[in-house]
């Protein structure tokens, strides 16, 4: 046998023995009810795919000065998923007085069923409310009001490695109210879909394009914050550079028109040659302080060796970096293959050639590292990542 061969197939029994061996020593969590076997899970995609699950938290209060108390009686607040009824003049429909979440609950290599770090998801919450006029909703209500979510739809969470069930928490002004003011009543919900790998058959990069003269938010405004009017006026942008075949929007400020903000609902980064990578400050409220942000920032410090500077890259930056990538709940790590920019006034005329990462489909080395790091801390495939980002990852019990 030539020598590429033996060591091929010497790693190939390697791992094999690595992974029973790791089967073998880690116990056994407690029983879920498995994932419904009727499912075509390989078939889901980001979207509702036309699956029902049985229950959502809802939970409705009449907002106090003092103190709005949610309720985090699980008897009170489960209820069989289905539409809520809503007032024609309540504040949401109005005024979009609203925030949403967005998280997952995985299955784990030792049969868990876990959420990742619900309680930034929580704790950003909270801070959207404050600046909605909102009554926040306290992080142990929020996180036993998802975990309770989780557990009452466990057969709608896919298997290993075939998806997620993606939670949506939904804050919202529900009251009867006319007056251009915050709602009197104030509704917290929690519905939950399964949703299916991002990327199936590997990491594959997407094509970003940026409009000159569109704009996502702007200093002082809501763009910090996960407020449901952030995103309708987004979907121009977004429905033209799909028409265009791109595959997302790539945004950039408002002030200056030249500084890189987020691509569609992720957050940015580029990777330097001299291993330093580049995501927007959070300074200007203009971008959504993501969870899998500040998990990447911590991962490429801690596990790569990376210095990262959270500070500003222009479109011109983008061509001295090796790598991009977005990330978010929803797709995690996702490579950029390519930029452009464009402009309102005249879309169909690219402004200089288009910035190409690579062939323009294969993630950079950088990329798919954290990608890999990610996945193996939230489906507890590394013992040794597992224990030192044990705190990242909220069991929920059966
Ligand atoms: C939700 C969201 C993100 C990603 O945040 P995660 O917490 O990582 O899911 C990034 N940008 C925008 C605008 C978002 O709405």
């Amino acid at each position: 046998m030539c020598l590429p061969l033996r060591i091929a197939l010497a790693l190939f029994l390697w791992s094999l023995g690595w992974a029973t061996s790791l089967a073998a020593t880690l116990p056994r969590a407690a029983e879920h009810v498995s994932a419904d076997p009727s499912i075509d899970w390989d078939s889901f995609s980001f979207s509702l795919n036309g699956v029902k699950t049985d229950s959502m938290w809802v939970d409705r209060v009449v907002v106090d000065e003092d103190e709005t108390v949610y309720s985090d009686a699980v008897d009170k607040c489960l209820a069989p998923l289905g539409p809520l009824s809503l007032s024609p003049t309540c504040t949401v429909l109005n005024y979009g007085q609203s925030l949403f979440e967005g998280m997952k609950a995985f299955r784990r290599a030792d049969g868990s069923i876990a959420l990742f770090r619900p309680e930034r998801n929580a704790l950003r919450m909270k801070q959207g409310a404050e600046r909605m006029c909102l009554p926040p909703v306290p992080v142990e209500v929020f996180v036993r009001a998802a975990d309770s979510v989780v557990r009452a739809n466990t057969k709608w969470v896919p298997p290993l490695g075939k998806g997620a069930l993606y939670l949506r928490p939904l804050l919202f002004g529900s009251g009867e109210d006319l007056g251009v003011k915050p709602s009197h009543e104030s509704t917290f919900c929690i519905y939950c879909s399964p949703v299916g790998n991002y990327f199936k058959g590997g990491l594959k990069a997407i094509s970003l394009q940026a409009v000159r003269g569109f704009s996502r938010a702007a200093p002082g405004g809501s763009g910090g914050v996960k407020a449901g009017g952030n995103y309708a006026p987004a979907f121009l942008v977004q429905r033209q550079v799909k028409k265009r075949g791109y595959d997302e929007a790539l945004f950039l400020d408002a002030v200056s028109g030249e500084a890189i903000e987020e691509a569609g609902a992720s957050n940015f980064f580029a990777v330097f040659p001299n291993n330093t990578i580049v995501t927007p400050a959070l300074s200007s409220e203009t971008i959504l302080p993501g969870v899998t942000r500040s998990s990447v920032i911590e991962l490429a410090q801690q596990e790569c060796g990376c210095k990262v500077v959270e500070g500003r890259i222009t479109v011109d930056d983008l061509r001295e970096c090796c790598e991009a990538f977005c990330c978010g709940t929803g797709a995690s790590v996702t490579p950029v293959g390519s930029v452009s920019v464009t402009s309102r006034e005249s879309p169909d005329l690219e402004e200089q050639p288009s910035i190409v990462y690579g062939d323009g489909t294969t993630p950079g080395p950088m990329t798919q590292r954290l990608y890999d790091l990610l996945l193996n801390i939230q489906m507890g495939t590394d013992q040794k990542l597992s224990k030192k980002y044990g705190h990242w990852i909220h069991i929920v019990e059966p």
